[in-house]
């Protein structure tokens, strides 16, 4: 099982677009797929048109530990079931600020999954924050996939979600490696999209190799500019559904062939560390 957390602290560079997509293609690969909205915004599950009221068990429940993720996710297609969230989730920061262990709760939550290799995809739709949530995520997954869009400060604050991801490896999950930066919300031909990729290979050449990025690689698919892909969550609906034949369907079936092709380094050390320390 490979579970991915997509990630990046910014907002509004294609985490929610990604996710669902992505997992969305995969899916209609045949890959078993379950996408797990952790954004209290409850994007991802509005795109796929679920609304997660008051009754609807959300992931919310499972960090109360009202209930499992079995029982909070839902069938959405074949091969593709859904973990919902919604507002409540938002008040997990404040609720687990404190407690012992609390970047364990989702990492815990999924143990059966990976002992039992119950999906082939685990897709975690990280909040545009770096706390508790993102923790989590980071915690319980094997990959981090992180969108990137081409624009002058697109490497600002890169390097901040890269000591994140670092210290999460050094004490909490030694597993964890960032596989693939991919770009979003590309603009072909332009000179910054051009800039932004040469400034990226090059931090990535400077990075030592005993990083979790050491091993990162630019996808050869960038997520094209495409109105369909920002049409599609007001039909509940991934890309591929709302619109086959566009850019934004191809798009994200030739980057999710490249996930699937992409050589997961196996870890230096297998042994995850079982007490919980501050991240
Ligand atoms: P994030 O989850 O990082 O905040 P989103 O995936 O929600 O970002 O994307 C932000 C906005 O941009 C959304 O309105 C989305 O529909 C739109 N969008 C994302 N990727 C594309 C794209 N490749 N082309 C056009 N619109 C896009
Ligand atoms: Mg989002």
């Amino acid at each position: 099982m490979r579970s991915i957390a997509v990630m990046n602290q910014k907002g509004g560079v294609g985490k929610t677009t990604s996710s669902v997509n992505l997992a969305a293609a995969l899916a209609r690969e045949g890959k078993r797929v379950c996408l797990m909205d952790l954004d209290p915004q409850g994007h991802a599950s509005l795109h796929l048109g679920v609304e997660a009221g008051p009754d609807m068990p959300s992931v919310y429940n499972v960090f109360t530990q009202q209930t499992t993720l079995d029982h909070a996710r839902q069938l959405i297609a074949d091969n593709l079931s859904l973990v919902p969230s919604n507002i409540d989730l938002a008040a997990t920061e404040i609720e687990l600020a404190g407690v012992q262990g609390r970047e364990f709760f989702l990492r815990t939550a999924m143990k059966h999954w990976k002992e039992h290799n119950r999906f082939d995809y685990v897709i975690m739709d990280c909040p545009p924050s770096l706390g508790v949530l993102t923790v989590n995520a980071l915690t319980a997954a094997s990959e981090v996939l992180i969108p990137l869009q081409p624009h002058f400060f697109a490497l600002q604050g890169l390097s901040k979600l890269f000591e994140t991801a670092a210290l999460v490896t050094r004490r909490l999950n030694r597993e964890l490696r960032v596989s693939g930066i991919m770009l979003c919300l590309y603009e072909s031909g332009t000179r910054l999209a051009a800039d932004v990729v040469e400034d990226l290979k090059q931090f990535l050449r400077a990075s030592d190799g005993d990083t979790p990025w050491a091993k990162a690689q630019i996808f050869k698919t960038k997520i094209r500019r495409n109105i369909k892909l920002a049409e599609a969550p007001s039909f509940g609906q991934s890309v591929l559904d709302y619109a086959p034949g566009s850019s934004g369907a191809a798009d994200y079936v030739a980057l999710s062939q490249e996930v699937v092709a992409m050589e997961v380094a196996a870890p230096a050390t297998p042994a995850a560390p079982t007490t919980a320390r501050a991240a």
